[in-house]
């Protein structure tokens, strides 16, 4: 079975770089199909680092095409810039496709993106200020400027005369000083003229692919509850980062999957605002933060760190109709002591099932917990379950038990060698 989605199960950030370039080193096809560079991944490979915004992280196998799907919204800027990082750093890189039909994020989009959040002043959603809520605010206004048109030279001119004009008056009414055409197109055209060979028709090549039985698989950017739809709005991302979003951000259809694996931390991590029913702001959470390091891959910004809530991965698990899940960072909650579970919502005094979608339900929920016994010593050189302790094995079949849904892979250090296989057969089939 050869297509298959890797998905982040949490709010992101849950090292989905990493195994998306563990398991993508299998993979003919490596797809982005949603959001921009607003997104992060890190991958370790021996002493190199390679922060990604934007490239699939299976652009680091010469055998692999890295696809950007018809889902995201691009800048070009940083595309450019990472792409020149990546080959300086890697002589023999796969090859990479943009979608024609994918969109362009321009400056007035960050522009906005900024005057937008400051506007919103008490109630600000923690954007990355890159411009991604915006440029997705222009594909459903129907203004937005698709790859295809932005590196058709007479087209980009026509495209942008019009939205820009509409631009200027929304920036004028933040008293903000227009943004003059010439510049813009000039500098968006040197960037168009880098960026053409690359574009393409990138669903045909996917359905044709699909048809072939080649090895796709589908790497999601942030998080589940990060979803425009299933997550916690509104304090989510503009696009559909769950496994349909893989459907409609590359011009394939729901049959064409075969697997959907969830990746998640073995807590919880949530960057910027919003309810997080099982945060922890003690000394534990501090912990946790310092021994995950958890700060943001595209922001810096430190990562609220919680006890790990099943009730939502359950709901994820359902969300993504998950084959299985990879349980990230067991290493980093060795040495709490003791760990508590999340498994049950309480509101008002009634057990609920699964999270409100008024979101002021949602930061009145109160966890119910179960507690699990901890574990001591590095995990880091285990390459087996049994080489694991008991209680960390009971705490992944904790976690299994209460989803309902397979672990089929461990992760327990950043480094490719830090993994543990448990599940092979649910990974291409
Ligand atoms: P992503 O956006 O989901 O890829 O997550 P990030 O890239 O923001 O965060 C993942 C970070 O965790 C990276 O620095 C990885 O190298 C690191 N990492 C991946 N797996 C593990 C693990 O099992 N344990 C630890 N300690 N770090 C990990």
């Amino acid at each position: 079975m050869p297509t298959l989605v890797i998905v982040g199960a949490q709010w992101g950030d849950e090292a989905k770089g990493k195994i998306v370039d563990w398991l993508g080193s299998d993979a003919e096809y490596v797809v982005r199909y949603s959001g921009g560079n607003n997104a992060g991944h890190t991958v370790i490979i021996g002493d190199q680092v390679f922060k990604f915004h934007l490239l699939p992280a299976g652009i680091l196998h010469p055998n692999c095409v890295a696809v950007l799907g018809s889902g995201m919204v691009i800048c070009p800027e940083g595309l450019l810039k990472e792409l020149d990082v990546t080959q300086a750093a890697q002589a023999r890189l796969g090859t990479l496709k943009i979608s024609s039909a994918a969109h362009v994020v321009f400056p007035y989009h960050r522009k906005l993106d900024m005057l937008e959040e400051e506007a919103r002043g008490a109630n600000k959603i923690g954007t990355t200020s890159r411009g991604i809520g915006p440029a997705y605010q222009d594909k459903v206004a129907r203004m937005g400027i698709r790859m295809a048109e932005f590196v058709h030279p007479q087209h980009f001119r026509t495209r942008l005369e019009a939205v820009l004009a509409v631009k200027n008056k929304q920036l004028e009414m933040f008293g903000e000083p227009k943004i003059e055409f010439g510049p813009l197109f000039e500098q968006y055209s040197s960037y168009a003229d880098r960026l053409r060979p690359y574009v393409c028709d990138t669903d045909w090549d996917l359905q044709e692919a699909v048809a072939g039985r080649k090895k796709v698989l589908f790497e999601g950017a942030q998080g589940t509850f990060l979803d425009l739809d299933c997550g916690t709005y509104p304090y989510v991302t503009s696009s559909h980062p769950i496994a349909s979003g893989a459907c409609l951000g590359t011009g394939i259809g729901p049959r064409a999957i075969d697997n959907v694996l969830g990746v998640c931390k073995a807590y919880t991590t949530r960057v910027g605002s919003g309810p997080f029913v099982t945060e922890l702001e003690d000394e534990i959470g501090a912990k946790i933060r310092e021994q995950g390091q958890e700060y943001g891959t595209t922001t810096g910004r430190g990562r609220r760190c919680g006890w790990l809530d099943l009730v939502a991965l359950r709901q994820s698990c359902r969300i993504n109709s998950m084959s299985g899940l990879i349980v990230t960072r067991l290493d980093v909650l060795s040495g709490i002591g003791d760990l508590k579970v999340c498994t049950g919502y309480r509101l008002d005094g009634r057990d609920i099932p699964s999270m409100p979608a008024n979101i002021d339900d949602l930061s009145r929920v109160e966890p119910v917990y179960e507690t699990l016994p901890g574990w001591e010593g590095d995990l880091r050189s285990a390459r087996a379950l049994s080489d694991l302790g008991r209680n960390v094995q009971s705490y992944v079949k904790f976690i299994e038990d209460f989803t309902q849904t397979p672990v089929a892979i461990l992760s327990i250090g950043p480094d490719r060698k830090e993994t543990v296989m448990l599940r092979p057969d649910l990974i291409w089939g």
